[in-house]
C-alpha cells in the first residue's frame, strides 16, 4: 500500500479540536484515494524523523499554526499566532527532503506557506497586509465546508489537470498567504483579489500546495482527486 506521512500539529496547539478534526479528515481522503496515512508528529528527533520519511512514498504537509515569520526573514508582529519552533523544524527537514529526492509532496493552507518557505519564498503575516485582500478567514463564523470564493488556475498547470475544472468554489480558513512566490515554484491559483490559492514546484515529479481545506470537502469529486493524485504519485516512485 502507498505509504504518505501526514504531518500533525502539536498537542498544545491553540487550535487543536480544530485540528484534530482535520488531520482525521486528511488521514480519511489518504484512505479513500487507496493510500495508508502515516502519522508524523512534530517532535522526532532527526535520525527517527529520517528513517520514518525513508518509508514513505509521499508526503502530505497539514495546515495548522503560523510559519514563524524569522523563517523568511521578518520579525513576526502581533497578527502572528500559533508558532510552533518543532513543527516549523520537522517540516522544514521534510519538505527539504521529499524536494531535494523528488518524493511527491502535497501541502494543505500552512503547507503551501511552508513549502513557499522552504524554497525561500516569504508570506504574508496577515492577509490584510495585501491591500484589495477579501476576507480568507472564515473559522470559527462558517463551517469547515463553506464555499467562500472561486480559484482561478492556470489551464496549462499540473493542478487543472487534477481538478478537471479552470475555476472551482473553495473553503478558505487562512489568516495568512504566499507574498512573494518562491525561486523553482509556480502559482497556479488565484482568488479574485490576486491572493495565491495553489502552488507547483517546477521540474519536481510531484509537488503541489493548495492554500483551502481539500479534506473538509471530501464529498466533492475534486478534492478526493487531489489525494488521489498524490497517492498516484506516490505509487508511480
Ligand atoms: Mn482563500
Amino acid at each position: 500500500m502507498v505509504k504518505i506521512g501526514v504531518t500533525l500539529h502539536p498537542s498544545d496547539s491553540p487550535d487543536r479540536e480544530e485540528l484534530d478534526r482535520l488531520a482525521a479528515q486528511i488521514v480519511e481522503g489518504v484512505q479513500l484515494a487507496g493510500g495508508e496515512a502515516i502519522l508524523i508528529p512534530p517532535n522526532l528527533d532527526e535520525a527517527t524523523l529520517r528513517l520514518r520519511f525513508s518509508e514513505l512514498d509521499g508526503l502530505l504537509l497539514s495546515g495548522g499554526g503560523d510559519v514563524d515569520p524569522r523563517l523568511y526573514g521578518e520579525a513576526p508582529t502581533a497578527v502572528v499566532s500559533g508558532v510552533d519552533a518543532n513543527r516549523d523544524r520537522t517540516e522544514m527537514t521534510l519538505a527539504r527532503w521529499a524536494l531535494a529526492e523528488g518524493k511527491p509532496l502535497f501541502g494543505i493552507c500552512r503547507g503551501l506557506q511552508l513549502l513557499n518557505v522552504a524554497c525561500g519564498g516569504s508570506l504574508y503575516q496577515d492577509v490584510s497586509q495585501h491591500e484589495r485582500a477579501l476576507k480568507h478567514a472564515y473559522y470559527p463564523d462558517f463551517p469547515h465546508d463553506h464555499l467562500a470564493h472561486p480559484v482561478t488556475v492556470a489551464d496549462d498547470s499540473r493542478l487543472a489537470s487534477i481538478l478537471g475544472a479552470a475555476r472551482v468554489q473553495v473553503n478558505s480558513l487562512h489568516h495568512q498567504a504566499c507574498r512573494v512566490v518562491a525561486p523553482g515554484v509556480r502559482a497556479v491559483a488565484w482568488a479574485p483579489d490576486g491572493i495565491v490559492e495553489a502552488l507547483e514546484v517546477e521540474g519536481h515529479p510531484f509537488a503541489v500546495a493548495v492554500q483551502w481545506h481539500p479534506e473538509a470537502l471530501l464529498q466533492r469529486a475534486e478534492s478526493r482527486a487531489l489525494f488521489a493524485a498524490l497517492v498516484e504519485a506516490g505509487a508511480r516512485r
